[in-house]
């Protein structure tokens, strides 16, 4: 079967292997992929940049991919929820099931959770294996290629729903039209918000900030005056919660110089760079600040649910190319030329 491996410790070394069909246990399923969405870290796996999670964890060569939606091709004896023919997707991280953590259901950061694509082989192939217990059945009327996204929609989810507070009317300002933060806005608006900003960079001008425009947002780029742009279309020069969703560490100090007294800050996005803060405003403005990784089995259920209602647009960030592509996807995703590239195997 053909696989999109990472071969060497090195920039680039990505290319279409012929890999063996995986052979599966008692526990698990085989799953032909339909859909293998391109993450950032992917990306970050590509260039095999020190900083973001340590290189040296990357298990080479590793068949890349952790976004993934397919059907059941093969069950293993001790499964009985599932059935060749269902259409499911899965968690991108495998959590032990046993840890502290993961007993108080806080499985997305549980303490020896291994990621599909970097610990163990991905989902960017014809077929791949998985335990059935991280699986989530695809609703009827929703596409692969938008199942595949219900991973990093769990992200923005998990980041807005469960680790920030929005209340109706709260003016929203998130840093970096990616996926995450085009979910995370579409999440804070669905609570309430009522004038959702979004702020990129330059480069975001070719494809993001146009479909966060679309999507109704207000785009703005980050070189510009934020408070003086806040003003000029809310009437305030501080927004009530910021979502740090672009992995620039300037935007933590700058972040929290946009919110207002009593505020609200989340911080998603990771960064190979340590921030520097001067604290005092914060602690006399009372700002609370949040931190979120991830997301549980509960978000993969609303993101599922919550497109398959359309209540959230997942569907315009996609474009679909073929598996065979998938270095030059990755070059033009580097470039931001692409939102949300999905490899069809
Ligand atoms: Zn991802
Ligand atoms: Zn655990």
């Amino acid at each position: 079967m053909k696989a999109a491996v990472k071969y060497e410790r090195r920039k680039g070394a990505v290319k279409i292997f012929d890999l063996e069909e995986p052979k599966i246990g008692p526990s698990e399923v085989l799953v032909r992929i339909k859909s293998a969405a391109v993450c950032g870290s992917d990306l970050h796996a590509y260039e095999f940049l020190p900083g973001y999670q340590t290189p040296e964890e990357t298990k080479i060569p590793v068949t890349l991919g952790h976004e993934w939606s397919g059907i059941i091709a093969d069950v293993g004896a001790n499964v009985s929820r599932f059935r060749p023919g269902d259409r499911i997707m899965g968690e991108s991280v495998l959590y032990c099931g046993e840890c502290r953590l993961c007993l108080q259901g806080r499985t997305n950061i549980c303490e020896r959770f291994l990621l599909t694509g970097r610990h163990i082989d991905g989902a960017m192939a014809e077929y791949f294996k998985v335990d059935s217990k991280y699986l989530h059945r695809i609703p009827d009327g929703l596409s692969f290629e938008e199942a595949a996204t219900a991973q990093p929609l769990s992200v923005s989810l998990h980041a807005v729903v469960d680790n920030c507070v929005i209340a109706p009317g709260d003016i929203v300002l998130v840093f970096g039209p990616g996926v995450i933060g085009l979910g995370a806005a579409q999440v804070a608006r669905m609570l309430g918000a009522s004038t959702v900003i979004v702020v990129g960079l330059e480069r975001d001008e070719k494809a993001r900030l146009p479909l966060a425009k679309d999507l109704g947002f207000f785009p703005l780029a980050s070189g510009s005056d934020l408070a003086q742009e806040l003003m000029r279309l809310t009437g305030r020069a501080k927004a009530d919660v910021v979502i740090e969703c672009s992995g620039d560490s300037r935007n933590i100090a700058r972040g929290l110089g946009l919110v207002a007294r009593g505020g609200r800050m989340t911080i998603v996005g990771i960064s190979a760079d340590p921030a520097s803060v001067f604290y005092t405003p914060i602690v006399r403005n009372e700002i609370q600040i949040h931190t979120t990784f991830n997301g549980t089995w509960n978000n993969y259920d609303q993101a599922l649910r919550l497109m398959a209602e359309k209540k959230i647009n997942m569907k315009s960030l996609i474009s679909q190319h073929e598996l065979t592509e998938v270095v030059r996807v990755f070059d033009a995703a580097l470039e931001c030329e692409m939102v949300k590239p999905v490899l069809c195997p």
